[in-house]
């Protein structure tokens, strides 16, 4: 048996589940300042070309307190929504370090990003119109859709001939007719192929595509290849890291290439959510039931798909580790098949079918792990349940809140009465 995340990591510093639990209430998002930080620099210095810059994805975690560490690292960010903006200022972004990745939005949305000086990228014909009516003579960018597309559902599949998102490259005479019609300048393009790829392949071929349609524009102040770095979900299996060092020499090669055939040197930028943040985090649930099915034992926890919706929604995979109730690992026994269900009345709440798990009793306390990336901004009330407290172990073990648990008055507060 291998050890655990966190064990190896000394993911809990000077604490442990069963004290975090204590004094916070179950369930629990923990999150670990050190990996975060270390997440940061290894996409800093994927590629050594000069000009690069890294835009960590806003949505794939919006803690405030989050952002403010990913800011001190040095990182931009997106941002898909006025919300985001406004979490990203909290958070000490200037706007000239928020790119606003814009999808079907309405004028005020544009306005809200316009008024601030914050760039801001269109992704169709229509948009690009209703940008250049609101901003005439501004800057503006593009979102490309390159025709390849990859990730880990079809729902994460972002470019290619059967997603919503970007301009095909077939339209680009009309963009130059559009930017003509209202004197904009065309300072970026932009694509996203998809989230979590664990082979850089399909990343470097869009990047080389990108870089072939950069050339119908003299403009350009920036190439932004996009996110969708993965993480290995599957540690307990041994699964291996993606190749940041392999794929950054290819970006390098191909960087290289076009920047020194073309004379210009433009800022080359990436759009990291899931990679950032999904690995310093993990949620902490607790047992309340066993109950021996036919063919597995159901473990009921507190952990439903309002707190962690990936397994549900995509079939996501992510690792448990067993605590006792104590807060001390359990990796003996004789290890049986388990799922691991949650407390929300729909049978797809399952966070974990049919694993190997030691023996799990109730009062027992699950850590699943690799929980930072579309955790806690993707949780919900689902069934009036209040979303959990976010708790940080910072650089020197100790843990601190960042976030409380919702309040039933939370809950209440936007009704009239
Ligand atoms: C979601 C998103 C990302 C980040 O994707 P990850 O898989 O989390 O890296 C980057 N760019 C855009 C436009 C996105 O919508």
């Amino acid at each position: 048996m291998r050890g655990y995340y966190t064990e190896e990591t000394n993911f809990f510093g000077n604490t442990n589940p069963k004290q975090l639990l204590e004094k916070y209430g179950s369930p629990l998002y923990v999150y670990n300042e050190n990996i975060l930080r270390q997440r940061c620099r290894e996409m800093k210095s994927l590629i050594s070309y000069p000009r690069f810059r890294v835009c960590y994805s806003t949505k794939a975690n919006s803690n405030v307190h989050l952002l403010k560490i990913i800011h001190q690292e040095g990182l931009h960010a997106d941002a898909i929504s006025p919300g985001e903006i406004v979490f990203l200022e909290k958070a000490g972004f200037k706007p000239q370090e928020i790119f606003f990745i814009t999808n079907n939005a309405s004028s005020q949305e544009m306005e809200f990003a316009i008024e601030r000086g914050i760039t801001v990228s269109v992704d169709s014909i229509s948009q690009l119109k209703l940008y250049g009516s609101l901003n005439p003579g501004g800057k503006v960018a593009i979102r490309i859709n390159p025709g390849i597309g990859a990730g880990h559902s079809e729902k994460v599949i972002t470019a290619g001939n059967n997603t919503k998102f970007g301009i095909y490259p077939e339209l680009i005479p009309e963009v130059k007719r559009i930017l003509k019609e209202y004197d904009l300048k065309l300072v970026g393009i932009n694509q996203h192929i998809g989230s979590l790829f664990m082979d850089p392949t399909p990343y470097v071929e869009a990047a080389k595509t990108l870089l072939s349609i950069a050339e119908n524009f003299n403009e350009l102040e920036f190439i932004d290849f996009g996110g969708g770095f993965g993480i290995p979900y599957r540690k307990q299996e041994g699964q291996d890291r993606l190749d940041l060092k392999a794929l950054g020499q290819k970006l390098d090669e191909i960087i290289h290439g076009w920047t020194t055939k073309h004379g210009i040197y433009p800022t080359f930028q990436i759009e990291p959510g899931r990679y950032i943040v999904a690995e310093c985090s993990v949620l902490l649930g607790t047992v309340y039931a066993v109950k021996q099915g036919y063919n597995t034992t159901y473990v009921g926890t507190d952990l439903g798909f309002n707190v962690l919706i990936r397994p549900a929604m995509y079939n996501s995979h992510h690792d448990v580790e067993v605590y006792d109730e104590n807060g001390h690992p359990v990796k003996s026994g004789e290890y049986q098949d388990t799922t691991v269900v949650g407390n929300i009345c729909e049978s797809g709440d399952i966070i974990a079918k049919n694993r190997l798990l030691p023996p799990i009793r109730e009062g027992y306390i699950l850590v699943v792990t690799d929980a930072g990336a579309y955790g806690y901004s993707m949780a919900s009330n689902y069934n009036n349940r209040l979303r959990p407290a976010e708790v940080l172990i910072d650089k020197n073990g100790n843990d601190v809140l960042i976030r409380r648990r919702d309040t039933f008055e939370d809950l209440l507060s936007t009704f009239n009465f």
